[in-house]
């Protein structure tokens, strides 16, 4: 079992939003009864009024009922694989094992090797693309109530505040959402498809994607805990590095999506990609993303929180 100490400082996530404005001045007007005049028009008991000027701090509003027991802890049961979680995360291993099985056999019965392989780097390079994309997405709009995506932008949003809980996230539970879509989406196109080189491209490119969060996982170890074979990848970029995540997670916390090779980072972010994506959006459709808000405690990571886990 584990145990928490008291928080330094107040929780709240993105589930509990508390508005934080600065002290406001109220007006407060009354009537009072007095015995005892003050001016030369005062009498006793007559009426006076009051104007009193107050500070103020304005109640907390918590938008959704939840509790700081949202806060994962060590050994969180929600941390755990359970059987489903493996369920799916085979049935995501499967598919993209069998659509790069599939391309290997075609290749090698049509002779066929250089676009194969050329296919299934364009699939790597573009999944890194597609992971910080939909990282920008879930990062800045939309909350746990949107349809379809709630979840996981609750998952990043947590991932913000308590991002050391991904390195005890078990693997499967780490990675069957992802592993779902996969099967969901590739399975069909590698059963009705029979190009190797196409075959290529979607078992490679899903393939990263599905294991994007065990990649970002590995951005969050320690060095000295990971095999010297992830060291040596994220070393030459080839998965991406951990000071390259490690600045996202720092103010201004708009940079830095991307989770597989992380190669992208650096023309997204020195071409401004998504900051003038997110203008469009702003003066299209009038959503601002997360990112604009100046950094609170929903983007903050409570870097405290490890320190305080005692074991018993
Ligand atoms: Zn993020
Ligand atoms: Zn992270």
């Amino acid at each position: 079992m584990s145990t928490l100490a008291q928080p330094k400082y107040p929780l709240t996530s993105h589930h509990q939003r508390a508005s934080r404005r600065p002290l406001l001045h109220c007006v407060r007007v009354h009537f009072s009864t007095t015995t005892t005049s003050t001016t030369t028009k005062s009498n006793s008991n007559d009426k006076q009024l009051v104007i009193e000027t107050r500070l103020a701090t304005p109640p907390i509003v918590v938008t959704t009922a939840t509790t700081t027991a949202n806060r994962p802890v060590d050994n969180d049961p929600s941390l755990r694989s359970t059987w489903s979680h493996r369920a799916w995360v085979a049935a995501g291993c499967t598919t993209v094992f069998a659509s790069l099985a599939k391309s290997i056999v075609g290749a090698a019965n049509s002779h066929l090797l250089v676009e194969p392989i050329l296919a299934g780097w364009v699939g790597y390079v573009l999944a890194d693309l597609g992971s910080g994309v939909y990282h920008w997405a879930i990062d800045n709009y939309g909350d746990g109530s949107t349809p379809v995506f709630g979840a996981q932008i609750e998952a990043f949003q947590g991932h913000h505040k308590w991002p050391w809980t991904i390195t005890r996230r078990q693997f499967a539970n780490n990675l069957h959402a992802l592993a779902r879509v996969v099967t969901f989406t590739v399975l069909p196109m590698g059963l009705i498809c029979d190009d190797p080189t196409t075959l290529a491209f979607i078992g490679v490119c899903s393939g990263c994607i599905m294991f994007s969060q065990q990649f970002h996982a590995w951005a969050h170890s320690m060095k000295s805990r990971l095999p010297p074979l992830v060291v040596a990848l994220q070393e030459a970029g080839v998965l991406v590095s951990r000071s390259q995540h490690a600045a996202h997670h720092r103010p201004p916390f708009n940079n830095n999506y991307c989770i597989v090779s992380g190669v992208w980072n650096e023309v997204l972010d020195g071409f401004k990609v998504f900051e003038v994506l997110e203008m469009m959006l702003y003066f299209k459709v009038g959503v601002r993303p997360r990112s604009w808000s100046e950094p609170n405690s929903d983007w903050m990571e409570e870097i405290d929180v490890p320190s305080q886990i005692i074991a018993k």
